[in-house]
């Protein structure tokens, strides 16, 4: 997820959340079918699906970023969309070690801890640093990181597959989000380039408009 495009913020300001739901406005609900991943209300405008946001790659960090949206109290109403190109979410080993690991920073740490997600990640597996250095290769020169007396952890080493279990569990359980599995993200036309909401095309043909669109 390189880029961010805050479309209309606007709207998820927290006076505008007390407002009746979007939903409620609109003149069509659709009920979710039973093939969905996560039971949600989707809307319509005209004939494209409508959703708040739509979050374009259900990988590590778009799927943290749907369970924090989806869980933030004040988006209780939106509807939130994840599209992820991938035909389905496996469940990774817990039985064996997967070498393809992240060093997360303890802002990292603290937002896992907020959606749910770190219970799971310490009960599965995570290596706490206390110390790291790092050396230059053509010299002596070395930087030194650990608080006084190691008295925090500086980092925090986990799985990849670990992590994003941890935070699909926690996303498994959020009304409001909705998963999309082998929906490709074709091309997008953004409020910026002049429509009151942003277009989305998948590669099999089908539109969603959007509010706002991280990708
Ligand atoms: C070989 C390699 C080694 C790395 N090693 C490390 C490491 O040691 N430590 C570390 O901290 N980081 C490492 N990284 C970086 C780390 O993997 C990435 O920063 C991290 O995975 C980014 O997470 P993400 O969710 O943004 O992207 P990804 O994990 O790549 O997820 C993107 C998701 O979007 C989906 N997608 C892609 N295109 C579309 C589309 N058009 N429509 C819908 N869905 C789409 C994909 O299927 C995927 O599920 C490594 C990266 C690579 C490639």
């Amino acid at each position: 997820m390189n880029r961010l495009f805050c479309t209309t913020l606007v709207k998820y300001s927290p006076r505008n959340a007390v407002l009746p739901s979007r939903a409620a406005q609109w003149p069509r609900t659709l009920a979710t079918t039973a093939s969905n991943r996560h039971a949600n209300t989707e809307s319509t405008t005209t004939d494209a699906q409508h959703y708040d946001i739509i979050i374009v790659g259900g990988g590590m960090v778009g799927t943290a970023l749907a369970c924090a949206l989806g869980k933030n109290s004040r988006l209780q109403n939106k509807n939130i969309l994840l599209l992820e190109a991938a035909a389905g979410f496996r469940q990774p080993s817990t039985e064996q070690y997967s070498n393809r690991v992240s060093a997360i920073s303890k802002g990292t740490y603290r937002l896992m801890r907020t959606i749910g997600a770190w219970e799971e990640i310490e009960r599965t597996r995570v290596k706490p640093v206390l110390k790291m250095q790092v050396w230059d290769a053509c010299s002596d020169a070395l930087i030194t990181f650990n608080y006084d007396d190691f008295a925090e952890n500086i980092s925090w080493i986990v799985e990849n597959d670990v992590l994003l279990a941890s935070i699909y569990r926690q996303l498994e359980g959020v009304p409001n989000v909705r998963v999309r599995y082998s929906s490709k993200l074709a091309s997008c036309e953004l409020i910026r380039d002049g429509a009151d909401r942003s277009t989305v095309r998948l590669a099999d043909g089908e539109t969603l408009k959007c509010d706002l669109l991280f990708m």
